[in-house]
């Protein structure tokens, strides 16, 4: 390699790239052939001596040229593995993480959960004894350190995809440079797909740029920026003349374009969330069916966090000849996964993002427009084995002049309650003064700060209270609903409130379909409660648990097998949790006033009351004021009591409350005095 000194301090290393296009197809070569194609293999060697002699190694590489799936086995080949020690390797998203680790262990021809395995929250494929490369989600990594904060477990740790910037890399960018002042034998690779990589390096500089010379080789604590070039073909673009109102639409309409008019070779349709790729799929496949004009030969697939394992491995496995397959995914596949043999791209222009505004004390879901580098990244996705295209659903004019360069960093956008108790538990008292890689809002800062001031989870020096604090921050959940949990020790009601919290923390229980609201609103009055959703779960459950967990029960219900029965796994993992906590396992039968109880107590915050003489079901947030209205999809919508709280907004053309309960008001200020102390009297 040839070496330049890089003006901001970090070395740059750039190497030419001598990577010969093959253009023999994939999918036949042994497994050993095909790593040796990926773009990365060049640069094996590069990468083990970087690593070697320096404490951060920050690689950047497009999507696609081997990152994920190949260094972690380099560095095990290498021996970083020997003695007993791990290599760890993040990703943002759970999917991306079960899908790269049992590729690794295919690969490697080992058995998944042996000498590979993965951890994701409330599933962990791991042996301790066995497990050399590890693959999990950032934000296990950063609950791993609560109980081993140097993690001296792990000879390297990889943060992949950090052009993300999700919430815990950031945090943990942070706190792994602070490691490495303990710990200088840690190597840390920082891996991207766009070159944030000036940033970072700056970021990872250390004042004093002497080596350690302990260490043989002398390790140098100066960052070493590897850039690896890929081998993408020429992707051609095309938009539309005038803007789409429907990109669902649009998006099928452009798929069926494809077919009539391009030669072989998939499809990769950009949507935002799983209610719109469910529809696309669905329509995709039933004009298929239907014989449509030249539809034969097509087939839809979703992708989307929440598949089932057999479903991930239909998106990967090979399209037989002759067919077309067209996978249409979230986002995920715009850095996280490469799928082979995608010729053609559709980019709807849009994402779901996580918006939090300091000023309303709201975090929204919403579908927004994404930004310029990303939709290259989606653009690059069709040049993977030939000569592609894709197909923007929006201007040119648009993409030059609105669209965004690059988008906001997810801690400037994200309610702060988490990373507070989370960076609380580790110890860090100073959090605005805590080593950031883009700073949070000091407004989101003290909104945080104040909730957990009110949960109890803090005491009047910000430090973390004993037990509640500590027990809050031990939950693997949002503090919101481990402290619902807490209460429920008292009410007497952690049976319910157990299954409530596993409810919670996914997407959703319900099948959604288009087209079938009328059956689906039937099928959810069979459990529907007077108090709320939350009380609807219970009824589900029970019913699920009655019915011997069948899917039949749950296809005739429009209930989501695969949620029901990840429920099920995620209270069993909460029930251990709790009694670990010494919360005592018991059931308030039909007392459903306790429940509310608890909930309140956990979720007090969004409380809002409906709007007297309001004729369409406007509420307002107690502490803000904010207009919001009760979700369509909740068992509350149109009953609209008085007094709810809710759990998370999302908004469309409105802000809507998802999962709803009501409740009585005096319960507000029993369970939180100081929140609703400056509000007068509310009542
Ligand atoms: P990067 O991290 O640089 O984006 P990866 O290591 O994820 O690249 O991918 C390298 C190669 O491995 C790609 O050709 C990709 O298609 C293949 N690959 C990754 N995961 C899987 C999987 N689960 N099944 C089949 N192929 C996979
Ligand atoms: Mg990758």
């Amino acid at each position: 390699p040839q070496l330049l000194d890089d003006e901001e301090g970090g070395v740059l290393f750039v190497f030419s790239s001598a990577f010969s296009s093959s253009s023999s197809g994939y999918g036949y070569a042994s497994i050993e052939k095909q790593r040796q194609r990926l773009p990365v293999y060049k640069y094996r060697t590069a990468i083990l001596y970087l690593v070697e002699t320096h404490a951060t190694t920050i690689i950047v590489g497009e999507t696609g040229s081997g990152k994920t799936t190949q260094i972690p086995q380099y560095l095990k080949e290498a021996g970083w593995a020997d003695g007993g020690l791990v290599i760890a390797c993040t990703q943002p998203r759970r999917l991306a993480v079960q899908a790269v680790a049992s590729r690794v262990a295919e690969e490697m021809g080992v058995k998944l959960g042996e000498e590979v395995g993965y951890t994701i929250r409330f599933e962990d494929v791991t042996d301790t004894d066995k497990t050399r490369i590890k693959f999990l989600t950032d934000g296990v990594l950063l609950r791993e350190m609560m109980d081993d904060p140097l993690l001296t477990k792990y000879s390297v740790i990889m943060i992949d995809e950090a052009h993300e910037r999700s919430i815990s890399t950031d945090i943990l960018l942070g706190l792994l440079k602070k490691i490495q002042k303990r710990r200088p034998e840690l190597r840390l690779i920082i891996a991207s797909a766009t070159i944030e990589a000036k940033a970072m390096s700056a970021f990872f500089q250390t004042r004093r740029r002497r080596a350690v010379e302990s260490v043989e080789p002398p390790l140098s604590m100066e960052p070493a920026i590897l850039s690896v070039e890929g081998r993408g073909f020429n992707v051609q673009i095309h938009y539309v003349e005038e803007p789409v109102s429907d990109y669902v639409q649009a998006a099928i309409s452009t798929v069926q374009l494809i077919h009539d008019k391009e030669p072989y070779g998939d499809i990769l349709v950009f949507l935002t969330g799983q209610d719109d790729i469910d529809a696309a799929v669905k329509l995709i496949n039933e004009e298929a069916r239907n014989g449509g004009k030249n539809s034969s030969g097509l087939f839809a697939l979703p992708l989307y966090s929440g598949l089932s394992r057999a479903e991930q491995e239909l998106i990967f496995s090979p399209t037989p000849r002759g067919k077309r397959k067209v996978v249409v995914s979230t986002n995920i596949a715009e850095t996280s996964l490469t799928l082979e043999g995608i010729v053609y791209v559709v980019d709807s222009g849009f994402s779901k993002q996580r918006f939090y505004n300091p000023i309303t004390d709201i975090e929204n879901l919403i579908v927004a427009p994404i930004s310029k580098a990303s939709a290259r990244q989606r653009a690059g996705r069709a040049g993977r084995v030939r000569p592609g295209k894709c197909y923007r659903l929006y201007t040119e004019e648009y993409f030059l002049n609105e669209m965004s360069a690059e988008g906001i960093p997810e801690i400037q956008r994200s309610n702060l309650v988490s990373c507070v108790i989370q960076l609380k538990a580790l110890g860090i008292d100073n959090i605005l003064g805590f080593d950031w890689l883009a700073s949070p809002s000091p407004e989101a800062m003290i909104r945080a700060l104040e909730v957990l001031y009110s949960l109890g989870v803090l005491d009047d020096d910000a430090k973390l209270t004993s037990p509640v604090g500590f027990q809050v921050a031990e939950i693997p959940l949002d503090p919101m609903i481990s402290k619902m949990i807490l209460a429920s020790n008292q009410l007497s009601c952690s049976e319910e409130v157990l299954t409530i919290a596993a409810v919670l923390s996914i997407q959703s229980i319900w099948f959604i379909e288009r087209g079938i609201q009328k059956e689906m609103d039937e099928a959810k009055l069979r459990f529907a409660a007077a108090e709320g959703d939350h009380v609807t779960f219970l009824n589900v459950y029970k019913g699920f648990l009655r019915s011997g967990k069948s899917s039949k029960w749950c296809y005739k219900n429009y209930i989501n097998y695969h949620s029901m029965k990840t429920v099920v796994e995620i209270r069993e993992q909460l029930r251990r949790i709790a009694q670990r906590l010494g919360i005592v396992l018991k059931s308030c039968d039909r007392d459903m006033q306790a429940v509310r109880k608890a909930v309140t107590a956990g979720f007090f915050a969004n409380a809002c009351r409906i709007e007297p003489y309001s004729h369409n079901g406007m509420y307002k947030t107690v502490r803000t004021s904010q207009e919001v209205y009760i979700h369509p999809s909740s068992v509350l919508f149109r009953v609209n009591p008085k007094w709810v709280v809710y759990q998370s907004i999302v908004s469309t053309d409105r802000q809507y409350m998802r999962n709803v309960i009501s409740i009585d008001p005096s319960s507000l200020t029993e369970v939180a005095p100081h929140f609703y102390r400056q509000q007068g009297p509310i009542f």
